[in-house]
């Protein structure tokens, strides 16, 4: 599927058309890439900057869109000391170009087929792989039984939150649950804390029904849920991770 020479894949010169401010910190990219030839959810493309001297910088980004949508989509969280994320959150204008190659990855990834129930856990920009999982699940009209847990440092900045909150009143077989880790507004009933082994426990199917699990975010967050699901029981072949970056909050 992944265009590629001997094995390698090639260099992509997509076209932004369309930018959005999904949080204070994150932005969406809505690219037009020639010669795509589609993805799964849950895979990711690499990103390459280049400057005027030649200096080059590639990073990862998973792929925002379902397989079904014309254009993908990317989601930038903004590193405030980050060398590539400030640029493409903040700099990117529709027209402008950018180079990325893929998709990439086979092992965290989701095709409605598979049917669920699936466990989805993220911490952060974490969620972007698992909301191409979702809008894939909506495209395909998918009964797959879904749990989403997020963990977002505020409201402010819970990624996609309008479109999960529409989606999960769509459709009854998709619950998404929240931990809201440094701020909450009045009057909040959800989850006030980092996920833990208990809220796991709360919001997991359990292990009998042997749900898909997948873990995506950054890397502390990523290990300890891994490590608490198994220690709930879970099979480790079906707990599923992508680390994002050596630290995280
Ligand atoms: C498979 C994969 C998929 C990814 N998908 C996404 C995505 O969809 N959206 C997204 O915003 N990012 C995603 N990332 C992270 C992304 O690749 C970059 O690491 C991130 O944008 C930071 O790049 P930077 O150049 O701005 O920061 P850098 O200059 O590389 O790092 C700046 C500082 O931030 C720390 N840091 C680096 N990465 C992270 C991180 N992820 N979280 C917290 N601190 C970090 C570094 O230790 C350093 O102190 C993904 C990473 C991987 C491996």
């Amino acid at each position: 599927m992944a265009i590629s020479t001997g094995g390698r894949l090639l260099w992509h010169l997509s076209e932004i058309t369309e930018t959005a401010t999904e949080t204070p910190r994150a932005t969406s990219l809505y690219l037009d890439v020639p010669g795509w030839e589609g993805h799964v959810a849950g895979q990711h493309v690499d990103v390459r900057l280049t400057a005027p001297d030649g200096y080059q910088a590639q990073r990862s980004y998973s792929i925002a869109s379902a397989p079904e949508d014309d254009r993908l989509a990317l989601l930038v969280e903004r590193l405030e000391d980050g060398e590539v994320s400030p640029y493409l959150a903040d700099e990117l204008r529709a027209g402008d170009m950018l180079e990325l190659r893929g998709p990439i990855g086979g092992w965290f990834t989701w095709k409605a087929q598979e049917g669920g129930p699936l466990l989805l856990v993220a911490g952060g920009s974490g969620v972007v792989p698992l909301m191409a999982m979702i809008r894939h699940k909506a495209a395909e009209g998918s009964d797959a039984q879904v749990r989403l847990l997020l963990s977002s440092r505020s409201r402010e900045d819970v990624v996609f939150r309008e479109e999960l909150d529409r989606l999960s009143a769509e459709d009854g077989t998709l619950e998404v649950a929240h931990t809201l880790t440094r701020s909450r507004p009045v009057g909040w009933t959800g989850y006030a804390r980092r996920i833990d082994r208990e809220m796991l426990a709360e919001v997991a199917p359990s292990p009998e029904e042997e749900p898909l699990v997948f873990v995506c975010g950054p890397t502390p967050l990523v290990e300890r849920v891994a490590t608490d699901l198994v220690n709930l029981g879970h099979d480790p072949a079906r707990v599923k991770t992508e680390r994002f970056g050596p630290t995280g909050g």
